[in-house]
């Protein structure tokens, strides 16, 4: 529109309040896909979107993509290929799988291999991708609060670099915030469980003077025990380039004195078994963690919900990076498939959504239950992973990848599992 048109249209508008009102909502800036954060949720969906032409406005509360993340970054087999990712984000390729018993007794299964990397990393470099494909981002932008108008949803944010309150209006929302989405005051979404679900984690990142031993290189290391109040501590040792990870969670609120001791009890065991005597710099961070139920309610009138913050995480070992940067190619695809309609793009992402990861995602969480019922449960299910590794695989596989042979070779090793534990 010409400027001498847009002159007299905001004239003949501000002749009345009415008209005055119409043309603030008019001059609102407005994009088809706003998503709220840039995790490899928000940014998976950011690039996939933005690659098919769609205008991409992603709102991240930090300076720097990726800068805050506290995260052992274990990544699943496969994960740089199936998302496009270069390999040089991989920091150490795991073949071990080292699952250890609340008795402190190790077994190993082969696997994958996995991979480590870290969040700085993973983060920015699918940012980047985003960017290149033709998103935007904007950092310091920290979102505040959804309203519907007209079809369309407002977004407000605050410029925290700026200190100024903006709004945006976008066709379709994606709200990808990781687990400080308690989402209380939106009716539509709030889940009375969520807070029950999340986990307090604390993490040592051990900067070594020497590398440890070679093994530390090629494992990712699961441990699970109870803490001093009976509580089940899931903790981990990931390796990196030039740390190693070391960290564990809690499921509930832990006060940070008694995570520490806690923590520092751990990081010492593990130290001693793989880099005894090396001197070491240790920089320390905590997050919460999601490990709950599945959020019940991810769409509904353009809006849609990804990652943590749908409650996508794998509740026995922390694993959400993958099902976040799934969430996110989903929500693309039916941003895209239905770009004139953003209830029914909602609507079908949260279905395809259930199917995809909820079941699976359920039995975690009372998989986690049943096992921390008794510690000696651990046991027997770690034994018969290292004696049957298949067994292992196809627990760890989506559901969708499994032959009729697969699926009864499970479900015979899990009646042999339970009967076992209900017989301990
Ligand atoms: C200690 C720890 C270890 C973990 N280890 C692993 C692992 O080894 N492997 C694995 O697969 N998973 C792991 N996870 C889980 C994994 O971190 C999450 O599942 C994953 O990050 C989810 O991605 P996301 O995009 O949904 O959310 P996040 O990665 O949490 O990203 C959310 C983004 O939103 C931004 N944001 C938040 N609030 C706002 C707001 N109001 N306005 C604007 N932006 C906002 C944040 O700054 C962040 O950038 C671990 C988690 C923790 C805490």
């Amino acid at each position: 529109m010409c400027p001498e048109v847009l002159v007299g249209l905001r004239r003949y508008l501000e002749r009345s309040d009415a008209g005055a009102a119409r043309m603030a909502a008019w001059m609102i800036e407005s994009t088809d896909l706003l998503i709220v954060g840039c995790g490899p949720a928000g940014g998976v969906a950011a690039r996939e979107a933005a690659s098919r032409g769609l205008r991409v406005v992603v709102l991240e509360k930090d300076a720097v993509v990726g800068s805050k993340r506290v995260c052992a970054a274990g990544l699943r087999p496969g994960f740089c290929r199936e998302f496009d990712l270069p390999d040089s984000l991989v920091h150490c390729n795991t073949p071990r799988l080292a699952l250890f018993d609340p008795y402190g007794d190790e077994y190993a299964v082969r696997f994958g291999p996995g991979h480590t990397s870290t969040r700085e990393e993973l983060d920015g470099t699918i940012a980047a991708r985003a960017v290149t494909a033709g998103a935007e981002i904007r950092t310091n932008a920290l979102f505040r609060e959804l309203s519907s108008e007209g079809g369309r949803t407002l977004v407000e944010y605050a410029d925290t670099a700026r200190g100024e309150r903006r709004r945006i209006a976008a066709r379709h929302v994606f709200l990808a915030q990781g687990s400080t989405a308690k989402l209380e005051r939106h009716p539509r979404f709030a889940f009375s469980g969520w807070a029950s679900g999340l986990m307090t984690t604390l993490q040592q990142r051990w900067y070594l003077a020497r590398p440890a031993a070679p093994i530390a290189y090629e494992t990712l290391e699961l441990h699970y025990y109870p803490a001093r109040d009976g509580r089940t501590v899931v903790a981990w040792m990931f390796p990196k380039r030039d740390h190693l990870a070391i960290g564990l969670g809690i499921t509930g609120k832990v006060p940070g004195a008694e995570l520490r001791e806690e923590l520092d009890e751990f990081a010492a065991r593990t130290i001693r078994r793989l880099a005894p005597g090396i001197e070491a710099r240790v920089k320390l961070e905590g997050h919460l963690l999601y490990g709950g139920m599945p959020r019940p309610t991810v769409g509904a009138d353009g809006v849609s919900i990804g990652g943590t913050a749908a409650g996508l995480v794998d509740a026995t070992n922390g694993e959400g990076i993958y099902e976040a940067a799934t969430s996110g190619r989903m929500l693309a695809d039916f941003v895209w498939r239905y770009r004139d309609d953003a209830t029914r793009a909602s609507a079908a992402y949260s279905r395809a959504l259930h199917d995809r990861f909820y079941a699976r995602l359920a039995r975690r969480v009372k998989l986690i239950e049943f096992l921390s019922r008794r510690p000696k449960r651990f046991r027997l299910l770690f034994e018969q992973f290292a004696a049957a590794p298949r067994f292992a695989e196809l627990v760890a596989n989506e559901r969708f990848d499994r032959t009729w042979a697969d699926r009864i070779f499970l479900y015979a090793q899990a009646a042999r599992f339970g009967a076992r534990s209900l017989l301990a």
